[in-house]
């Protein structure tokens, strides 16, 4: 038996920026949390799936059984209509297999530079997963945020595509806002307190 003290999450995921956010969100709820870095068992995860559930599955199932612990994994993205939805589940990997954030975000501009204001529309996607430690999966739960994609990089908080994804409502991006305002609005934000009241049960219900 296990009791709630004792129980602690992995955070099933190798991207800093992420594991920042997901960090801060689930800090006030006193859930004990580790990071892929602590654990030398922890595995690369090909994300092979062709929708960000299918992938956070991925993530969350295989860390998890290889770990032998709880783990809470996401897959996350952009999705831009006027790109047919792209780069979506390929967000990470947009501009190839090792681009770095400045590398996707140049494709993304140049891809867009013949696209009016009024069609850059966006959303942010993420799916999270808790998977038990045999790999059983616990708890689902997804995040979206809407916005529109700017002709030019503002800012310099969050990771990834933020100095170009503005939030209409306060006319700046995320690479503008705080990182607060990022977790209340986020898609990642919406997502991770979808999921935590089933985190917590869970935890409840294997502790007792
Ligand atoms: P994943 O690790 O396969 O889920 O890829 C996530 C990718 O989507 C990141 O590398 C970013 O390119 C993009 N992404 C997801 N969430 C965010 C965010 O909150 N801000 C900026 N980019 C994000």
């Amino acid at each position: 038996m296990n009791s709630l003290s004792s129980m602690m999450l992995v955070l099933g995921t190798t991207n800093a920026g992420k594991q920042k956010e997901l960090a801060a969100l689930l800090e006030p709820f006193h859930i004990e949390c580790r990071s892929l870095k602590d654990f030398a068992s922890a595995v690369h995860v090909a994300e092979t799936g062709s929708t960000f559930a299918d992938n956070a599955a991925l993530k969350a199932v295989q860390q998890a059984k290889a770990l032998n612990h709880w783990v809470l994994a996401e897959d996350s993205g952009l999705v831009v209509e006027a790109l047919d939805g792209s780069p979506g589940v390929y967000s990470a990997r947009f501009a190839g297999p090792e681009a770095s954030d400045e590398d996707n975000n140049a494709l993304l501009i140049k891809q867009l530079a013949r696209v009016p204001t009024s069609h850059r529309v966006a959303y942010y996607a993420c799916h999270a997963t808790l998977a038990a430690p045999d790999g059983t999966i616990k708890a689902i739960a997804e995040g979206r945020c809407y916005g529109r994609i700017a002709k030019s990089a503002h800012g310099t908080e969050g990771f990834g595509y933020d100095p170009y994804f503005i939030i209409p409502e306060y006319h700046q991006t995320f690479g503008e806002l705080s990182p607060a305002v990022k977790g209340l609005i986020s898609h990642r934000g919406r997502a991770i307190r979808a999921i935590i009241p089933m985190i917590v049960s869970s935890f409840n219900i294997h502790s007792a």
